[in-house]
């Protein structure tokens, strides 16, 4: 397949132009930006080729949609709950509600296809929407059982402020000069200043979204999960995978991680669904290691972009270390939950 042919969700291509300052910074972009510029900038950036929405499609992963699911099911009772005037399970109202709502099944199927309605657009999801809606059709009954948990200690009162409720009344500070404003939280025993502190590190995080390109700040904390590491050149330096290495070798082995991140180049075929390949970064193995790439049955996405002389990032795939015969060569396979994208 020629590289025109590639669908350009699939193809390691930088946006072309970087994002400029968030229009409002939140908490959480601020974070983002501290904790990797490159990472906010690269996700943030439009990618007209591939989609219309703003940002890199991000990475599916089926723990953040049960979260979800469950989020968006919990909004829906509470705010049912709250329009019926009912405070708890309780409550004589609650059993009326909830068979309104069709009961905890519909509403999780519900949430779900509400879920899915918004994959759809994902252009990264398409490869793995049969195998997620099969996931989260197992996943039903745990998933209800977790929202009667949830909903069993659901108190809501004057006092209480559910999802989708109304939020309190808090009010803009008046004009004129606050030197400091100190915020605490007894129960988090947090304090902070709100002034000098959130003003200097947004007025740092901004300047560091404006470099060209956004400095990369590679560690295994970012990188593990970073949804955006196939676009980092960064990320696949031989000097950032040694510094992976070295701290996935000191991590404990629960922290480690068993799927790899391989930059290969194609070599030759051995049958319709084995390559020969070569390494050229990757910290699980040294550059220019031969190994096998094993291309699963049924597949269609990978299969038209194997050619010699290819150069692919593969991401979280799986790498078999057959340890017993020291002339066999690793094998790469590639797990639902494994990317591959065209250099
Ligand atoms: S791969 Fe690591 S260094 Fe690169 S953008 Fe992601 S978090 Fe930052």
């Amino acid at each position: 397949m020629p590289e025109s042919a590639v669908d350009p969700m699939w193809l390691v291509r930088l946006p072309h132009d970087w994002p400029g300052a968030p229009a409002w910074m939140s908490f959480s972009d601020l974070q983002n930006i501290e904790t990797c510029p490159r990472r906010w900038s690269l996700s943030a950036a439009s990618y007209p080729n591939i989609w219309s929405h703003r940002g890199y499609p991000p990475k599916i992963y089926l723990a953040t949609l049960y979260g979800r699911i469950l989020h968006g099911a919990l909004e829906l009772i509470v705010k049912s709950l709250n329009r019926a005037s009912c405070s708890s399970v309780a409550d004589e109202s609650f059993v009326n509600v909830m068979r309104g709502l069709g009961g905890y099944t519909s509403i999780i199927q519900q949430a779900a296809t509400d879920v899915l309605d918004k994959l759809n657009e994902n252009p990264r999801f398409t490869p793995r929407s049969r195998y997620v809606v099969a996931e989260l059709t197992r996943a039903a009954p745990t998933l209800c059982e977790n929202l009667q948990v949830l909903i069993g200690k659901l108190r809501l009162g004057g006092a209480h402020f559910g999802v989708g409720a109304q939020q309190p009344r808090r009010s803009a500070l008046n004009e004129g000069t606050y030197s400091e404003i100190q915020l605490r939280v007894a129960k988090m025993h947090w304090h902070g200043f709100v002034d000098r502190d959130l003003t200097l590190r947004s007025r740092q995080a901004l300047a560091e979204i404006r470099k060209t390109p956004p400095r990369a700040v590679a560690s295994m904390g970012n990188c593990t999960f970073c949804s955006v590491r196939q676009l980092c050149d960064e990320y696949w330096t031989d000097t950032t995978q040694e510094l992976l290495a070295q701290e996935k070798s000191s991590a404990s082995g629960s922290e480690a991680r068993h799927l790899a991140d391989l930059e290969v180049e194609i070599r030759e075929q051995e049958s319709p669904s084995i390559w020969r390949a070569v390494t050229l970064h990757g910290h699980a193995l040294p550059p220019n290691s031969e190994v096998v790439l094993r291309i699963p049955a049924g597949d269609t996405m990978l299969r038209p972009l194997m050619s010699r002389g290819r150069c692919l990032r593969l991401v979280d795939a799986s790498l078999i270390q057959q340890t017993d015969d020291e002339y066999s060569v690793p094998v790469v396979t590639l797990q639902r939950s494994s990317e591959v994208f065209v250099l």
